[in-house]
Order: structure tokens, then C-alpha cells, then sequence
């Protein structure tokens, strides 16, 4: 008999998955390039030159071993030590190699981090809506209680009232992502700065430390000039959760870390106990070639100015035809008001054109859709007519 909680997670499909699923099987019956699929958060810019120089040099120099044996469950030191450097350098940071957990990408750094920091299951951890959607499953294999903050439409930076009312005694974490998934946004300093004396008034208040957990895999994905912003610096009691996937366009080879710098309270602890989350989740020793390929490609990031180009094409286009988009700036989607109400049937029509568009329900944010831009810039062009033809559809 399996377990029903788990069966029942294995048997939900996403609307992402589901939605491009159905864009490959009509591809085969309309022709792939008459499908417009903005389904998924897949990169298609290829990974920076130095990705493949680094396998083939890694394969080509080292002993089988130093390239697919275990290396410590954290990581390989001299990765961890080479990320610190950067990070000091480019960041001013101030973390060292054992400030580091090597990880299966951003969502296991979320999952060891969550297991790391929750203790009953009253323990109550806040996401930010609109926010990725796995962060309700990561938080319920934690065995702590969701809370979401309602959305801030005007800005959808983080809404420093409602926040306050979320946070009750049982807070034990609060997930932030910029640049945001799906909403495209960047908090700004002054967004960080609140949000830092709001928590750190309620640690006190409540008597012990209410964590950020800042999820990052979007960091170097940001446009107009706007600055990175470095979070522990804003407030100590930041966990920083980040992946190559988006970066380094590497979601399929899993990478990345969890950085638990030395201001955070009980650093010591909660790095410990990173890695005893991690071990009793069989998450230890991430993909050894993937640390040193990363090691390698310290401070590379794919082509941003591919996205950039795509979200100018596709923001201009959208909003010239009417629609309501939210301004992106960063990461590589583009959030729009649905003209009507109910965003799934939005959706809907869109599929009926071969536009595949993300209701936005599940990411808490209902009336809106998102559409991932990480794409070929031809087909956001080819797209254009059916989303002018869907809008039309409205118009009449
Ligand atoms: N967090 C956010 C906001 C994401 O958008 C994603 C993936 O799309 C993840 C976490 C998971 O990333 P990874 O593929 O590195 O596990």
C-alpha cells in the first residue's frame, strides 16, 4: 500500500506540465511551428562557451574519480572555496567554503532548507503570492503550514502590511524570490530594508528569529542596469537558496547551493543542520563534474541579452495590442491581467489559437497568466497575430 499523501501528489499534474504535454501532441498535428508554447521555464539559450570547455577539459585531464567519484557531502572543498571567493569578491560577503551545502539545484536547496529550519508542525513558513508553486509541496514535506501573502498588484513588490499581519508567533521562515517567478519583478533595496527591521522587529517581539529564505536561480537575470542585490546584507538572517539552472542554463544537470552566512543566527546550527536534512533526504554529494563545471564558470552567465531582446519584443507587442503586462525585470517571464475574470478560461481561448499561456491560480495570484519568454525569438514573433487575434476576440 503506498502512501497516500505521496500518491496523491504523484497523481496531480501541473497546469505547466499539462499545458506542454498538450503543445507537443498538437505540434504533430498543426506542425511545430505553428504551436506558440510559453509553457515552461525551460532556457533555450545555449550555456555559455565555457560549459563544454570545462566538461570536455574535466573528462580529457582528470582520473575517472575526480570527475564522477562521491566527493564530500557538502561539496568539494576547493569548489566551495572558489565560490566563496566569489561571492567576497563580487559581493563583499564574507563567507568562507563551510558557509556552503553543494545542491540538486534550487528546488533541493529549498527542501533541505525548509527540513533544516522547521521543527513542528505548527511551525508556519510565508511565501510571497505570486510565488512558485512548489514551494507548497517543499513546505509540506517539511511538515510546517503554508501562509500566503496576498499579492500586491499595484507593485508586486512585497506588501509590508499584510506581511505584518502574516506574521504570528509560530512564523519560522518567510521564502522570498526576486527576480520573481512568474511576475517578472525585482524587489528594490528599499523593499529589502523594510521587510529587514519589519522581521527583526518580530524576532524580537515573538523571541526567537523568523529566517529569510531568499531563492535565487533568476540572480544574474535582471535588466534595465538594475543592481544584484546581496540579501544577507539587508539582513543577516537570510538563507540563500540558488541554482545554475537559469543562470548557466543547466536546469537538467541539477547544480547548485545553499549559502548560510555567518550572520544568520545559530549559523553553526542551521549549517549542521543543512546537512543532516540533506542526508536524511539523500541529497548528499551534488553532481561532482557539475560542482567543478560551476567552479570553472565562476561569474559567466548564459546570454541575458536574448531574454532581454524577447521580453522588449514581447511586452512592446503585448501591450500595444491592449493587454495589461506587468513591467519585467528580470528572470524570463512576462505576467499579464487576463481580460476577463477567470484567467483558466483565458487560457482557455488562448489554446485555441496554439498559444500556451499559464493561468496563474497556482501560483496565488488568480487573473493573471504567465508567459515564459525563454524561447526562440522567431516564435515570439510568429505568436504575435494570435495574441492580437485573442485580444480582437475580446474587443467584439
Ligand atoms: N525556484 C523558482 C522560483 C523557480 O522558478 C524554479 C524553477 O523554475 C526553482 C526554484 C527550481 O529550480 P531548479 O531547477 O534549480 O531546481
Amino acid at each position: 500500500m503506498a502512501s497516500k499523501d505521496m500518491l496523491a501528489l504523484g497523481s496531480q499534474a501541473s497546469v505547466i506540465r499539462d499545458l506542454f504535454s498538450y503543445g507537443q501532441q498538437q505540434a504533430a498535428v498543426v506542425g511545430k511551428e505553428n504551436v506558440f508554447d510559453f509553457s515552461i521555464g525551460n532556457p533555450t539559450v545555449p550555456a555559455p562557451a565555457c560549459v563544454k570547455e570545462s566538461i570536455k577539459n574535466l573528462v580529457d585531464t582528470r582520473e575517472s574519480v575526480a570527475v564522477h567519484g562521491y566527493t564530500a557531502a557538502a561539496g568539494d572543498t576547493a569548489v566551495r572555496q572558489g565560490l566563496a571567493k566569489y561571492m567576497n569578491d563580487t559581493y563583499d560577503a564574507k563567507v568562507g567554503a563551510d558557509n556552503f551545502y553543494m545542491t540538486c539545484g534550487a528546488a533541493a536547496s529549498l527542501t533541505i532548507t525548509l527540513k533544516a529550519l522547521v521543527e513542528s508542525p505548527a511551525d508556519e513558513i510565508i511565501v510571497v503570492a505570486p510565488f512558485f508553486p512548489e514551494y507548497t509541496v517543499f513546505i509540506a514535506n517539511a511538515g510546517a503550514k503554508e501562509v500566503v501573502l496576498p499579492p500586491d498588484t499595484e507593485h508586486f513588490q512585497i506588501s509590508l502590511k499584510a506581511m505584518e499581519q502574516a506574521i504570528t508567533a509560530n512564523t519560522r521562515a518567510v521564502i522570498v524570490n526576486s527576480p520573481n517567478n512568474p511576475s517578472g519583478t525585482v524587489y528594490s533595496a528599499e523593499t529589502y530594508g523594510k521587510l529587514a527591521v519589519l522581521l527583526t522587529r518580530k524576532s524580537a517581539e515573538f523571541g526567537h528569529t523568523i529566517y529569510l529564505i531568499a531563492d535565487e536561480p533568476y540572480r544574474e537575470i535582471i535588466y534595465d542596469d538594475l543592481p544584484i542585490l546581496y540579501v544577507p546584507h539587508f539582513y543577516g538572517n537570510t538563507i540563500v537558496c540558488y541554482s545554475y539552472s537559469k543562470s548557466l542554463s543547466l536546469p537538467g544537470e541539477r547544480i547548485g547551493y545553499i549559502l548560510v552566512p555567518d550572520s544568520a543566527a545559530d549559523a553553526k546550527d542551521v549549517y549542521t543542520a543543512v546537512c543532516g536534512a540533506a542526508r536524511a533526504m539523500g541529497f548528499v554529494c551534488a553532481p561532482h563534474i557539475f560542482q567543478d563545471v560551476v567552479l570553472q564558470c565562476l561569474g559567466q552567465t548564459s546570454d541575458v541579452g536574448v531574454y532581454d531582446y524577447n521580453r522588449k519584443l514581447l511586452y512592446n507587442g503585448l501591450k500595444d495590442m491592449g493587454y495589461d503586462c506587468v513591467y519585467p525585470s528580470g528572470a524570463f517571464y512576462l505576467f499579464v491581467k487576463s481580460p476577463e475574470p477567470d484567467a483558466n478560461a483565458f487560457s482557455e481561448k488562448a489554446k485555441k489559437l496554439n498559444l500556451l499561456i499559464v493561468p496563474a491560480d497556482s501560483f496565488g495570484c488568480p487573473g493573471y497568466v504567465r508567459i515564459s519568454y525563454c524561447v526562440d525569438p522567431d516564435m515570439i514573433r510568429r505568436s504575435l497575430p494570435a495574441f492580437q487575434k485573442l485580444m480582437d476576440s475580446y474587443k467584439k
